[in-house]
């Protein structure tokens, strides 16, 4: 018995885990979820991630039902994981286990963990697709983790052009799971008394107004539409929020139905040099893997730069609430806010915009920021978010550096000229001309928040206090 233990890799396809467990045709397969929502309430997963989640375990034990694999789902937080796994492993008289890695701290102990407990009984398969090569591969010349991304970025370039990538087919191509005991018997197995093995998922019900579809195969859709359609013109067109011009790919990247590789590889298959771009993009995904790999710290919400420390942040106040409300008196800024709470996703640019008036001019802390997003965000990722986050507030690797703030106003007019994006998550603005929102700092706008901050004056206090900090620091 071979069983493959699921994490954020709901895919058939660059699924080393699933192909390895079924590459011998003789050998009967079991997928395995551990089903941990305390894990979740402490990793600050929101109800949006969550809801989305469990939906793609109940499609994906469809999906590996047509290879005759059952999925058993079993509620374990990570302290309990390794020994539920080791009783379910024992009773099923498993041979062998196959995973595929996860990056951070809590994931990694859990891991270690687990493979102690079980490697006496069974051989352990550990395999590394969150990311477009594993972060341990790419170091620079003194074997360390990278901590600026253009040489980072350059590594993994090289690398790829000289070692092509590997996607691993559809495991249904080669073999199938083989499963004797049938499904409906094992998935309603009574492993031991202690053991919750779950048969209905709980209800979590998101707050965004739709879930996205993002199955395996819609995921894949998505990538190539967005390949044949919107690639050769991302360069330009990325940065507009009222455009449809980048991938949508995130959220399944972040619940793992679709892999990077896979990504990587069809976009510089349909595109050549003009995918440049989106995949440099792709590789700041990486990059933030591979900084929380080798300075784990930061995932004890401490930031790379030691600066931060001798930063007393706002932990909260009346601009901060209007934040959250969105209802700063900031069109671009309460805009985005709107899309994030109806939708669960956020454009990048709004993303950097919104993360630096929160941290630059309300000077609020990065890590309050970091669990408004992960609240709301379908496509929330525990490394790229905190390392958005501290890129913004320029106390990352490889920040912006201090001095550099936002300015919401003229990012407003440079990137939603005609103020579309504004007025849709705004209708109360539509009656105003374009002009007359970026101005919103001149006139009062009509059935609309008055800005209070005041955003030169709190620009040139962020530089100063961040100047301070920096030499309390050294
Ligand atoms: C403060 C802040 C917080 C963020 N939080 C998250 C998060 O929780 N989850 C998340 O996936 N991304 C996060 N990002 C990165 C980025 O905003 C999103 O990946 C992107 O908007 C997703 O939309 P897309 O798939 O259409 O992106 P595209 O523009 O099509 O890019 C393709 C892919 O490249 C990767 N990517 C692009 N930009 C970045 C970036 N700056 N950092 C890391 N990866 C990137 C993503 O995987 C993305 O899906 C954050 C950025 C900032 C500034």
């Amino acid at each position: 018995m071979n069983v493959v233990w699921l994490r954020r890799d709901f895919r058939l396809s660059n699924n080393p885990a699933l192909y390895y467990a079924c590459k011998n045709k003789d050998a009967q397969v079991l997928a395995l979820y551990c089903l941990s929502i305390k894990q979740w309430s402490t990793h600050q997963v929101g109800d949006n991630q969550q809801s989305l989640i469990l939906k793609q375990a109940i499609e994906f034990r469809k999906e590996l039902k047509k290879l005759n694999i059952p999925l058993l789902i079993v509620k374990a937080d990570f302290a309990q994981t390794p020994r539920t796994l080791d009783s379910v492993l024992k009773k099923l008289e498993c041979r062998e286990l196959f995973f595929n890695m996860e990056y951070p701290l809590d994931e990694r102990i859990r891991d270690r963990r687990v493979v102690e407990n079980v490697k006496h009984r069974v051989k352990v398969h550990r395999f590394a697709t969150d990311s477009i090569l594993p972060p341990w591969e790419i170091v620079n010349n003194s074997g360390e983790g990278y901590k600026v991304f253009t040489p980072f970025s350059k590594a993994v370039k090289f690398r790829l052009r000289d070692k092509p990538m590997f996607i691993y087919p559809q495991p249904g191509k080669l073999c199938r799971g083989n499963f004797t005991k049938g499904i409906a018997e094992i998935e309603s197995f009574k492993f031991d008394e202690k053991l919750e093995v779950i048969d209905k998922l709980p209800l979590v019900q998101p707050t965004a107004r739709e879930m996205p579809e993002v199955n395996c195969h819609q995921a894949k859709r998505r990538l190539e539409n967005f390949c044949e359609m919107r690639l050769k013109s991302y360069q330009d067109t990325r940065d507009f929020p009222f455009l449809n011009s980048t991938s949508g790919v995130s959220t399944a990247l972040a619940i793992g139905s679709i892999s990077a590789g896979e990504c990587y590889l069809t976009a510089e298959e349909s595109a050549n040099e003009l995918a440049s771009k989106w995949l440099t993009e792709l590789v700041w995904r990486d990059f933030y893997r591979s900084v929380i790999w080798h300075f784990p710290d930061i995932c004890k919400y401490k930031a790379f730069n030691h600066v931060d420390e001798k930063i007393q942040w706002n932990q909260s106040g009346e601009e901060l609430d209007k934040f959250y409300r969105g209802e700063t008196g900031i069109p671009i800024i309460d805009a985005a806010i709107r899309q994030l709470v109806d939708t669960g996703w956020m454009h990048n640019r709004l993303r950097m915009v919104v993360a630096s008036y929160f941290t630059k001019n309300l000077w609020a802390d990065w890590r309050l920021g970091h669990e408004f997003f992960a609240k709301h965000l379908f496509d929330y990722d525990f490394a790229s978010n905190i390392g958005g986050w501290q890129w913004c507030s320029s106390v990352g690797t490889d920040a912006a550096p201090y001095f550099r703030v936002f300015n919401p106003q003229s990012q407003q007019a440079k990137f939603d000229p005609n103020a579309k994006f504004i007025k849709q998550w705004l209708p109360s603005l539509s009656h105003y001309s374009d002009k007359q929102i970026h101005a919103f700092d001149k006139q009062e706008l009509d059935n609309y928040s008055i800005c209070n901050v005041d955003l030169k004056e709190s620009r040139k206090l962020s530089i100063e206090k961040f100047k301070l900090a920096k030499a309390r620091a050294f």
